[in-house]
């Protein structure tokens, strides 16, 4: 049987022309999947019965099973859901006071293997699909219950950050049909002002997220190739130069010259002195960022310790005195290790296939 979730409007009106069915079905049919969230083909009661049938023979709707569901003190909620042949990924749900932020996954696992994250010490296991992709902000939306789309005004989960497992520009074709899916009026509805999508420095495909319309974060996380490449070993693919560069196209393609997050996780003795802030600012002349500096969380076996409170701040400081937003991101759902670089899924590497 094959899944519906993930192919595009174009590829879900060809399945429906090759079964003999007149093309304006196809979007009676992503109304129900997308819009209204329905996974049973016999409750989509605008749809004929010999219809429903003929489709219940040959397709499925699956949203990704919830494994665990763990909501922290800070009302941060984390997911492990499992997909169709057993892989397992996690994503997030970060809530602010009346909306909130979806942090899903691109990869089971990442092979990038930064040293300072807990998600690259788990072995590369495959891509994600673009169903797999979508799924997450639709069992997202089971768990609170967002069936159907709600208005953008009172829906809580508003923005969709892809910053969890995986390098998403390294499973760029799926992203991008997912993001299509999930940007799309009739469904899911997310604006592309409400979408980030977050790389550790894949450049050759960074000014392409400008025609999509979506928002750039860059895991910076140092000021020069030095320490970069102690840390990060897609610098030596993709040396700052060459990354500094893609920026500025994307910011050059992009409508409004839209902001850059720059995120810079707080390594102590490695990145966090004064003189650090101040190469950070001439690397990034000619560029329009704003900086999230990122307490790092200390993981079992992590090679490096977190920054203090002190330098931190200081550290932050000397960024705003120099008129860039530096905020010290406030840590969210520490108690279920769902904070940023914490995820991990321990039984991602079971394969039932
Ligand atoms: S920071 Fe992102 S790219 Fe780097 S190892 Fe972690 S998940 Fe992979």
């Amino acid at each position: 049987m094959k899944e519906l979730i993930g192919l595009s409007f174009d590829a879900l009106t060809q399945e429906l022309i090759a079964m003999g069915e007149k093309p304006f079905r196809a979007k009676q049919l992503w109304h129900w999947i997308y819009n209204k969230g329905e996974t049973d083909f016999s409750k989509m009661t605008t749809l004929a019965k010999p219809f429903q049938a003929k489709l219940a023979g040959l397709y499925t709707v699956t949203h990704p099973k919830i494994v665990t569901e763990q909501t922290s003190v800070d009302r941060t909620r984390k997911w492990l859901v499992e997909f169709q042949d057993g892989k397992q990924v996690e994503c997030v749900y970060i809530p602010e006071a009346d909306r909130g932020a979806v942090c899903i996954s691109t990869q089971v696992g990442c092979a990038q293997g930064c040293r300072f994250c807990h998600t690259g010490t788990q072995k590369m296991m495959r891509n994600l699909t673009a169903g797999e992709i979508v799924g997450q902000f639709m069992t997202a939306r089971d768990s609170y219950g967002e069936w159907p789309t709600p208005t953008d005004e009172t829906r809580y989960l508003s923005n969709i950050v892809v910053m969890g497992m995986g390098e998403p520009l390294y499973n760029f074709d799926h992203l991008k049909t997912a993001l299509r899916i999930l940007m799309d009026g009739d469904g899911i509805a997310i604006s592309k002002r409400k979408i980030t999508v977050s790389t550790a420095g894949m450049a050759d495909h960074i000014p392409e997220l400008a025609d999509l319309g979506v928002k750039l974060a860059v895991s910076l996380h140092a000021p020069n190739d030095d320490i970069r490449n102690q840390i990060m070993p897609i610098n030596r693919k993709f040396p700052l130069k060459t990354l500094i560069e893609a920026c500025k196209e994307y910011q050059r393609r992009s409508e409004r010259r839209q902001f850059i997050t720059m995120e810079y996780v707080m390594l102590k003795g490695i990145n966090d002195q004064p003189e650090h802030a101040r190469e950070l600012m001439e690397l990034v002349k000619g560029l329009e960022v704003k900086f999230n500096l990122i307490p790092f969380h200390y993981w079992d076996g992590a090679p490096f310790e977190p920054s203090s409170n002190n330098a931190i701040h200081r550290f932050s400081k000397i960024l705003e005195e120099n008129w860039f937003a530096a905020p010290i991101r406030r840590s969210r759902g520490e108690d279920i290790m769902a904070a940023c670089g914490q995820l991990k899924s321990a039984k991602g590497n079971i394969d039932k296939g």
